[in-house]
């Protein structure tokens, strides 16, 4: 589901990583998904397919954990706790619609932890203000 917000351009970010649950790229400056790895082919020289990488995004990691693996464990924390029990795809949406509107800075930004525990905490944390919101409408 598209949030309806525009975004002026297209990510051009150099870092993000693959996450092979949900077959996307997530950048890991502005939290934009994208269809696949990030990779510019450089011509062959011999008029065939353009085979040779000439750029590739960079795979980010902070903590000890790479940044896919920081997704899967805020997600599985949502999918969790959940009743019914989240599907992945929306646990993985979920989890990245929280980064980018809760942290400003990219991932990796030295002010925050990225460890499997702050993932956790993070999911927490959002899960909280839903519990929140549902009282308000039961009330
Ligand atoms: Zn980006």
């Amino acid at each position: 589901m598209d949030d309806g917000t525009t975004r002026a351009q297209k990510c051009r970010h150099t870092r993000g990583d693959m996450v092979s649950e949900i077959g996307l790229w997530v950048c890991a400056d502005c939290y934009e998904k994208l269809s696949g790895w990030p990779v510019k082919y450089g011509p062959t020289g011999g008029g065939g397919p353009p085979q040779n990488i000439a750029w590739r995004a960079e795979k980010a990691s902070s903590d000890g954990i790479s940044f896919a693996e920081f997704l899967c464990a805020m997600s599985c924390r949502y999918m969790m706790r959940t009743r019914p029990r989240m599907q992945m795809r929306d646990a993985y949406d979920a989890a990245i619609e929280y980064l980018r509107w809760m942290l400003p800075d990219a991932y990796g930004d030295t002010a925050y932890s990225w460890d499997r525990d702050a993932a956790v905490e993070l999911a927490d944390d959002d899960m909280q203000d839903w519990d929140q919101a549902e009282d308000k409408s039961n009330g």
